[in-house]
């Protein structure tokens, strides 16, 4: 196995690994460790070059450290990536040297799921290194996220909707969902229960369908979904939804959902800011999964009601964001950056 280190400005150690008996080939970015060791997913793409998956690991490692800052999970950001086609590359052999790799950052990268990668895989990961988050209850891991995710949205857009409309009560307003997978499903669920009126389109009409006859949803064409006249626009698929495009047709008084990398520059939430839509920053609200998995490593181990506690904490620092946004006249994104980058200052403070 060959680790060399790749130097690159503003990250505390970045690493490739080539494994010529598994045929592993890996990348390792930890961008920050100054609030807590690294903890972000283990990514499995076919990237064209090295170069590609270089600029993806180290641009999703420093996303990891503004997340987990805002998030208060006393974690660091760091991110690892395979190189190769998902359908061929997997193996224990594989995953068993992706473990040796983890390693040998000695506890600075604790690694999860992402992309393409299972608990099975991860199963393997966790026979050469303890660094491994995100195993099954049974496996004393925190298990499935998604449905953290779902419920921390939940807290999220409670919150922007009280800072937006002076109360939380959701009950009469009308939620546009875009994308009712694993996360977006379970959030309308929750949101209905609540009393808010939902809308919800996906590229799998079948899955559309049968929601709405379950839950009483309304439907609309993904093609046409910006027409509806929502309060809260809620993305729930994938990233850069909200640009010059797309900005020109929304009609919500709130943007939360989550979805990651929502807007396709940080300009756009400037736009947003100016049009008089409140953006909720996607990392902010979508952190219960962080959260939730960073609660393994607390003394004592995972504790439900103790991750809850930290999840319901999203509201606080979504309130910290827009009020620092309104402090500064800045977007709400700038805002949470500001946010990440003060509370990592301040713990880089000698007592
Ligand atoms: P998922 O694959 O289970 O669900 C995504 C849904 O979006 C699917 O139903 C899919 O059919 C639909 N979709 C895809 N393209 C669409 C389009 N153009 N229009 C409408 N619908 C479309 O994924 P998920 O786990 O629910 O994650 C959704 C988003 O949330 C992703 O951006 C993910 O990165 C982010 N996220 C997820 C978690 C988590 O815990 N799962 C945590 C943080 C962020």
């Amino acid at each position: 196995m060959d680790i060399t280190d790749i130097p690159v400005e503003g990250y505390e150690r970045v690493a490739r690994c080539r494994d010529e008996a598994s045929g592993l080939h890996a990348l390792i970015a930890v961008h920050d460790t100054t609030l807590g060791p690294s903890l972000g997913g283990m990514r499995l793409w076919n990237y064209e070059s090295e170069d590609e998956a270089l600029v993806d690991v180290t641009r999703l490692a420093r996303g990891m450290t503004y997340k987990s800052a805002v998030a208060g999970t006393g974690l660091g950001g760091g991110k690892s990536v395979i190189v190769g086609d998902p359908a061929e590359v997997k193996s224990p052999a594989l995953f068993e040297a992706m473990g040796r790799f983890i390693d040998d950052f000695g506890g600075s990268y604790i690694t999860a799921e992402d992309m393409n990668i299972g608990i099975a895989d991860l199963r393997h990961v966790k026979k050469t290194t303890d660094h491994v988050t995100g195993l099954s209850r049974e496996e004393g891991g925190s298990g499935n996220p998604s449905p953290y995710t779902a419920y921390g949205c939940v807290v999220g857009i409670e919150a922007a909707a009280e800072w937006r409309y002076g109360s939380a009560d959701l009950s009469g307003k009308h939620v546009l969902v875009q994308g009712v997978g694993a996360v977006g499903g379970e959030m309308a669920r929750l949101l209905k229960e609540r009393g808010a009126r939902i809308t919800i389109c996906d590229i799998r009409d079948e899955h559309v369908a049968e929601l709405c006859a379950e839950h009483g949803y309304e439907s609309v064409d993904d093609l046409v979904h910006l027409d509806v006249d929502c309060d809260i626009y809620a993305p729930c698929a994938r990233g850069a939804g909200i640009n010059d495009e797309t900005i020109p047709k929304l009609t919500c008084d709130i943007i939360a959902g989550c979805a990651n990398n929502m807007l396709l520059e940080p300009r756009h939430g400037e736009v947003l800011r100016e049009k008089g839509i409140l953006y909720a920053p996607d990392y902010v609200v979508n952190a219960a999964g962080i959260i939730n998995v960073g609660a393994e490593r607390l003394p004592g181990g995972y504790d439900e009601e103790q991750a809850m506690r930290r999840i319901n904490r999203i509201a606080d620092n979504l309130r910290e964001v827009f009020e620092l946004a309104e402090a500064e006249g800045i977007a709400t994104n700038r805002a949470a950056e500001h946010l990440a980058e003060k509370r990592i200052a301040a713990a880089r403070q000698p007592c």
